[in-house]
């Protein structure tokens, strides 16, 4: 299973990628906006795990664009973000975001979501069934 990790903050992407490369996932990172669309065209990742303030683009306008190309609509895309703000919530919703998940980031709680939409093959996948 793949996931792409868009993320400008260096801690918070080290953090999510070190947290997803333990538990089994590949993973694809990238701070900008621009290189997140050119990288799901080219990897068609699994899933997208999506920050909202982008150096160059609005995170909910590259995931608008993306649910709005059928090469790359069906992948699921979790907003993570600062804004802790209700509203935040309904636009990342409003943008196509099929999930979201409030920073700081709870390590347990955003493996959950992150596992809803897709499992790591391996021994961990195994021991559940
Ligand atoms: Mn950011």
């Amino acid at each position: 299973m793949r996931i792409l990790i868009v993320e400008d903050n260096e801690p918070d992407l080290r953090l999510l990628n070190d947290v997803l490369s333990v538990h089994g996932y590949e993973t694809l990172t990238t701070g900008h906006g621009r290189e997140a669309i050119r990288l799901t065209r080219h990897h068609t990742p699994d899933l997208i795990l999506m920050d909202i303030q982008l150096p160059d683009l609005c995170g909910l306008g590259v995931t608008r664009l993306l649910k709005r190309d059928h090469q790359t609509s069906y992948i699921p895309v979790i907003a993570v973000t600062a804004f802790a703000m209700p509203d935040d919530e309904r636009k990342a919703f409003e943008s196509g975001c099929d999930a979201y998940i409030p920073k700081p980031v709870m390590i347990q709680s955003f493996l959950h979501t992150v596992e809803r939409f897709c499992r790591p093959l391996g021994p961990k996948t195994l021991e559940r069934w």
